[in-house]
This record gives structure tokens, sequence and C-alpha cells, in this order.
């Protein structure tokens, strides 16, 4: 919007007058302070990823206008997170909190409901309270990014004998990471399992520590993360029950060595054969992280390049012009790459990967590419880094395959079988083709799952590309959960969708959640909407997207 346009703003949240709005804010920067509260009244600026907007999502598919917020305000302790959520109950205004608001590609900073307050934790709330060497754990505040946790450990000297474990980018916040279920490369990928204890401010404001948190005097709040009885972390991941102020994270020790390595495959249709191959290895942890099997495409696009270097038509480059252009890259001409990594000294990891070289080499073709040889601002070593545990940002570049790009993800869990990751790229190719879409497939592979992260990069000045990615999503969920397959995360804009997709047993598990919600949150103040989870107040009123 012009700027004279936005000026009429602050947006108000529904059912509330714009004064009565404003007067309520006045009384929270008298709480807080008012160098502590900001109106949204100036230009949106989508800025870069370090340099994000708390406002709105920098990457939407929808119009920008759509998920803004009306202010942001940024407590500096538990006690003002506290007094801001009975602010909120008082006035009944929809709070959205984000630890640091760099969920790219599920809805950045952004809140659900247009007009939400904000609550920015990251910006004062990010310090490392603990880091432990001997249990090899962590506690911290939303406002710890998986960069600062890993320099902490530099400059406690501490980097040699333990690791952090990081997603792709490690800008993010681990709180903020780790509740939305976010995955890492390590062993410790899975950042969900890999903590330990919360602490919780609840919709009316009172304040719980989870697991042996709750005992007084505890000295394993980050050891044993279940204490006694009902298990409730659960409720505050990918959910709108609670703001979490302190989570304890586990740490890795160093594994004494590590190996990256990377295999590529001609065809196609050998992820069959490979994915076949993969399933007992890794459940044997002879493969140990998580590891990615991506198509060429992304990897191509993984070069920085726009996609008109390499085509200038419309619909999908075809991939007689990809192959050819991954000729000329230490890719070569084949379509799938693994990125891997062998952890311990040199005499196990070799053992592991002599089982993996000669595993991978029972498909016709497949290359072992030699580390050695790539060059050093290859897209391997980013997933080298990533795999050790070492913050990075390469990731970003296939985003500018688009101009003004942006992406959003696709990401159905699937088991690690051959038919189903056919099955799989199948429907994702079809679908994609049928938008006119570049199919950016990627499969990332847990224990006995793997998510099928499929990012679509799109144009977010073009109106027409927006809509065209957004129908490609809404019938990949649609036809996806047909066969069986389920998103594990999800963007914003999806999120009632995606919810709708687990109905068993007429929409039971929703119900419950919603009974959770009217429990916990009768005012239904705290994120409305989020992951599909509409409060009394809101359910049934023309919310759902
Ligand atoms: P990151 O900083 O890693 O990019 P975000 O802060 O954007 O992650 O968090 C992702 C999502 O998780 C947010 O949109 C929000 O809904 C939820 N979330 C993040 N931090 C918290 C928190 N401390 N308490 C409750 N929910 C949170």
């Amino acid at each position: 919007k012009p700027q004279n346009e936005r000026q009429k703003l602050p947006v108000v949240p529904q059912g509330i007058e714009r004064d009565e709005f404003l007067k309520a804010l006045a009384e929270l920067k008298s709480q807080l302070g008012d160098e502590h509260i900001e109106i949204n009244d100036k230009p949106l600026r989508d800025g870069w990823y370090m340099e994000h907007p708390n406002t709105h999502d920098s990457m939407t598919i929808l119009d920008e206008e759509e998920f803004v917020a009306s202010a942001i305000v940024y407590p500096g302790s538990t006690e003002e997170v506290q007094q801001i959520v009975h602010w909120a109950n008082k006035h009944r205004v929809p709070i959205f909190p984000i630890s640091m608001g760099r969920n790219l590609g599920y809805g950045g900073a952004a809140p659900r409901v247009r007009g939400s307050v904000t609550v920015d934790l990251g910006k004062r709330m990010n310090k490392i309270l603990d880091i432990n060497p001997e249990d090899y754990t962590c506690l911290v505040e939303p406002g710890v990014s998986f960069y600062a946790l890993y320099e902490a450990l530099k400059e406690k000297g501490l980097e040699e004998h333990m690791w952090i474990d990081t997603p792709d980018l490690g800008g993010g916040s681990v709180i903020g990471n780790t509740v939305d279920r976010g995955v890492g490369y390590t062993p410790y990928g899975d950042h969900w399992a890999m903590h330990s204890g919360l602490e919780v401010v609840l919709p009316m404001g009172e304040v719980i520590r989870t697991g042996m948190g709750a005992l007084p005097g505890n000295n394993t709040w980050q050891a044993f993360p279940y204490g006694f009885g009902p298990y409730s972390d659960g409720i505050f991941s990918q959910s709108n029950y609670g703001i979490v102020t302190k989570m304890g994270m586990t740490l890795m020790p160093n594994p004494g060595g590590y190996e990256a390595f990377m295999y590529t495959f001609a065809k196609d249709e050998d992820l069959e054969q490979l994915m076949e191959i993969i399933r007992p290895l890794r459940i044997s942890n002879i493969l140990e992280n998580v590891a990615q099997v991506r198509h060429v495409t992304q990897s191509l696009a993984a070069i920085g390049q726009p996609r008109t270097r390499f085509y200038s038509g419309t619909g999908p480059v075809p991939q007689e012009v990809i192959h050819a252009a991954a000729a000329q890259t230490p890719l070569g001409d084949h379509s799938w790459a693994y990125y891997g990594m062998a952890y311990g000294p040199s005499h196990i990891r070799a053992h592991k990967l002599a089982l993996i070289d000669q595993e991978f080499k029972r498909i016709p073709g497949a290359r072992r590419i030699d580390p050695a040889t790539l060059p050093e601002d290859e897209y391997f070593w980013a997933r080298e880094r990533v795999a050790r545990g070492v913050p990075d940002i390469h990731e970003l570049r296939w985003v500018n395959w688009a101009p003004n790009g942006a992406h959003i993800a696709f990401s159905p869990v699937s088991p690690i079988r051959g038919r189903d990751a056919m099955k799989l790229f199948a429907l994702g190719k079809r679908i994609h083709e049928q938008y006119g879409i570049d199919f950016f497939p990627a499969f990332c592979v847990g224990l006995r799952e793997m998510h099928l992260i499929v990012e679509i990069v799109f144009d977010r000045a073009d109106a027409e590309q927006k809509a065209r990615a957004l129908g490609c999503l809404r019938d990949l969920v649609d036809q996806a959960a047909r066969e069986g397959y389920g998103e594990y995360r999800t963007h914003l804009v999806l999120m009632d969708q995606v919810a709708g997709t687990y109905s068993w047993n007429d929409g039971a598990l929703m119900k419950f959640n919603e009974r959770l919600k009217d429990a916990l949150d009768p005012n239904g103040i705290l994120a409305p909407g989020r992951c599909g989870i509409w409060p009394k107040r809101y359910r049934g009123r023309g919310w759902e997207m």
C-alpha cells in the first residue's frame, strides 16, 4: 500500500473500535514503556533474511496486507509476557507470539489474524541462560538464534567439545524452530525430540514449567524431559496454547570426526531403488543423519542464478535443459543427489562409508563425487557445514530462481519406501506441470519416515504467479491427503486446509484440540487460527480459509 494509505493504519483487530484499541495500546505502553511498543503504520518493508520484518510475511503468497500485525510489542521478561497476556484478555485483543520470525516459507513473522498484536519475544529475551558441558545441554530464551548459540559455544571454547544442530538456515530462533517442529541435519536433527523442559505462559497468564522443571530445586530439567504425570510439552508445539519463554535443549558430543559425502543417481526412476536401500541403512543408523535426497532442478537452482539464465520460455524448465545445464556443473548430468555425513573417528567412518558405497553402487550408474574435486562455494559444502552443526544461509540462493523470489513449501510425510517416494514424486510433478511451475523435490530422511519438502519459488510481485502457486499447493495438499499423506508443518495460509485433512473419526482430533483451546484460552486471544485451531469466539464465522 502507498504510504498515505498506510498512515490510516494501524489495522485494528476485528471486534474492537479504533479509539478503544489505541487507548488500550496506550495503557500497555504505560506498563512496558513507550519504546517497547511499535505501531505498524509505516510502509511494509520486506527486507531480506537477516533483516526481516516482524510486521508481516515478507514472502507472502496473498496480498501483503492480509496477514499483518497492528502493533508489535517487545517484552523483556516472563513477567512482562504475563502482563501482555492479561492486557490482551482485558481488551479481547488477539496476540501472536513469535520468537524471531524467520519462519521462512511458513509465514515468517506474520500473524494468522489480521490486526493481531505481535509479541516479538526475541528482541529483548535473547539470553542463553545456561550451557552445561557435563550434561551437554543448554537453556535458552526465544531470541537465541542457532548462530548465537554456536557463537556462544565458541566463546566459551566449547565448540570442540559439543555441537549444536542447525536447520538449513541458521538465523532462526532455537525455540521458534523447535516449537514449530523444524528439523536439522546432525543425528540431533529432530529438534522437538531433542528438547527437554519448557517454561510457558498460558493464555490466562499463569506460568508453568514442564517436566522436571515443576519440581522446585531440581537439577534435571534439561536431562529428563518427562517429569511426572501427563507429558504436557506436546500441546505447546504447533499450537496456540501457550507462549514459550524458556526451553532446554540437548547438545551433541563432538563425535570425534566427520566426513561428508555425496552420491548422484542418473535417472528420476532410480529414486525407487534408492529409497529401498536407504531405509534399512537409516533405521540401523549406518546412515546417521537426516540426509537429503534432492532433485537436480533444485541443486541447479542452489547455484543462485535466475531461471531465465537457463530458459526463457514459460512453464517448467524442460528436464533436457536442466540436465544439460547440470552437466556443466560438478553434479553432472544426473537426476538425484544424496548429501550425507558419517560421524566418528576414521576407522569407524571407514566401516560405515564402505557399506554405504557398496549399497548405493547397486544402482546402475550411481556415482560418488569426491568432495576434494568440489569448488569452495559448491552447495555440497553448505550441506557439509549444516551436517556438523555450523549455521549457514547458502540455502537461500535457490530463491533467486524467480525475480523478487519468495518460497512456500508443501511437506508431506512418507514412509521411506520406493513406491511411496515414486507416488509422491509423480503426484508432485503432475500437479506442478498442470500449474506451469518448476518442481523442487527434496526428501529429508528421518529415522522411519521422510518429509518430502517441495519448495515452490515465485515472484512475490506477480499476482498471477502467486495465484498459480497457491492453487498448486492446495491441489497438492488435497490430492496427497487422498492418498494418505499428510503435512508435517505448513504455512499460515494452508493451516485450515491441512488441519482438515487430519479428520479421522469425524474430526475427533480437532474437536479435542478445540476443547483444550476453549479451556485454556476462553477469550480466544492467543494466536487464533494457528494450525487450524480456532477459539470459540472465532469458530464458524468465516475465518477459515
Ligand atoms: P524462527 O525465529 O525460528 O524463524 P518463529 O519465531 O517465526 O521462528 O516461530 C515460528 C512459529 O512458531 C511462530 O510463527 C509462532 O507461531 C510459533 N512460536 C515461535 N516462538 C514461540 C514461542 N516462544 N511461544 C509460542 N509460539 C511460538
